[in-house]
């Protein structure tokens, strides 16, 4: 019996060995961080290295790390009105693109008024142009854009984003929740204020992230207070095994990435290139710097809840462009932003693809495509007719 092929690593990803590792052994440690005695030592131990590690992937000061529940956690911590560089006068409103994550739409805490968005373009790139014009002559704003959209895989033009937002005195904060461990980055080189990274999606655990700050940042206020963990940025026990299983799967994930991102992309290609030839096929963002892992296709006319079942029912795990929690799919509201209508915002299916994706996964997803585009498009069409 074939087993199951998993192409759904943009939702989340399988654990990495090197992570079990690290939290089987992080499950034995007794203590907590903030416990004087010689076992809370062990645990701070544990957490304060895996801070200075996270910390140097991005290019930022240990102290500025914010271990949090995830990425959605990490966002709704960064948005919060009041937050300035230096002697800047705090941010008012909050600014973001119109192809963010709902934990970045949500916008924390800000009131929905002062709440904006900023559209991006056909190829599902924020557009320089309307945020420049949308920033303009206004008090300072906190913006956020994601380095990579997760159901694209489109690269956005952040540091250029950094210069426009900067040049008006405001923040940028950029969810790199899809690109950490992926692409190259840095805080630095994207000149941003904050980054939201989460654990499981470069193989650490469900439910660890951090938001990480950059230098001279004022303003802060913690989400949930108590003890004063984490500098006083976010009060509660830490995650002590969530975090080591984060630090331990960074490491993995960051140490074969420039080999993963080029074995990816050649699988993709063909991927692509197989999925082209069923007629009226359409790849979302073709045309842009993509992550070199995701592909977001359509065919007109074919649901993608018809597809994702289809693709299931024949061992293979893809999911919509815009499934919410529910399981539901709604049009995507990140292909509605590039312009296109309902049909084929409804349309969209996701196939991501991560470290243990094999030739052979993406030849039996091309063969389960061939035969569910043939009785699918003719079902589909009938049942419309
Ligand atoms: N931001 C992006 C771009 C995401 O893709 C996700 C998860 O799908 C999140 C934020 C939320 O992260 P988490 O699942 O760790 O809360």
């Amino acid at each position: 019996m074939l087993g199951r092929v998993y192409l759904d690593w943009n939702a989340t990803t399988a654990l990495r060995k090197e992570a079990r590792e690290a939290m089987a052994a992080a499950w034995d440690l007794c203590g907590k961080p903030s416990s004087v005695h010689a076992e809370g030592r062990e645990a701070r131990k544990l957490v304060e290295d895996a801070r200075a590690f996270v910390a140097s992937a991005v290019g930022a000061v240990p102290r500025n790390v914010v271990f949090t529940s995830g990425g959605t956690e990490a966002n709704a911590l960064a948005f919060r009105p009041g937050l300035r560089r230096g002697s800047n006068p705090g941010a008012e409103s909050l600014v973001v693109s119109a192809i963010e994550h709902a934990s970045v739409l949500a916008g924390g805490r800000f009131a929905a008024q002062a709440i904006h968005t900023v559209g991006v373009t056909r190829s599902g790139r924020l557009d320089l142009e309307r945020l420049r014009e949308g920033l303009e002559g206004k008090p300072p704003a906190l913006v956020s854009v994601m380095l990579a959209n997760n159901e694209t895989g489109a690269v956005q033009p952040v540091a250029e984003a950094a210069e426009i937002v900067h040049a008006g005195g405001g923040l940028l904060h950029v969810d790199a929740v899809q690109a950490f461990a992926k692409i190259p980055f840095d805080i630095n080189m994207l000149n941003a204020d904050m980054v939201t990274v989460s654990a499981h999606k470069i193989g650490g655990p469900k439910g660890a992230g951090a938001l990480i700050l950059a230098e001279g940042l004022f303003g802060f206020e913690p989400l949930l207070r108590g003890g004063g963990q984490e500098l006083g940025r976010r009060a509660g026990t830490e995650n002590v095994t969530g975090i080591a299983g984060f630090e331990a799967a960074a490491k993995a994930a960051l140490g074969t990435m420039a080999g993963d991102a080029i074995r990816l992309e050649g699988l993709r290609t063909r991927l692509e290139s197989g999925l082209r030839q069923t007629p009226g096929v359409m790849v979302f963002s073709d045309q842009a710097a993509r992550l070199p892992n995701t592909t977001l296709f359509a065919v007109p006319g074919l649901k993608a809840e018809t597809a994702v079942i289809g693709f299931d029912l024949a061992g293979i795990a893809v999911s919509s462009g815009s499934a919410c929690s529910s399981g539901k799919v709604q049009p995507s509201h990140v292909l509605e932003a590039m312009g296109f209508g309902p049909e084929i915002a409804k349309a969209a299916v996701r196939l991501s693809l991560g470290w243990s994706t094999s030739d052979a996964d993406i030849d039996r997803c091309l063969e389960a495509w061939r035969k569910l585009a043939g009785t699918l498009l003719r079902d589909e069409r009938r049942n419309t007719a």
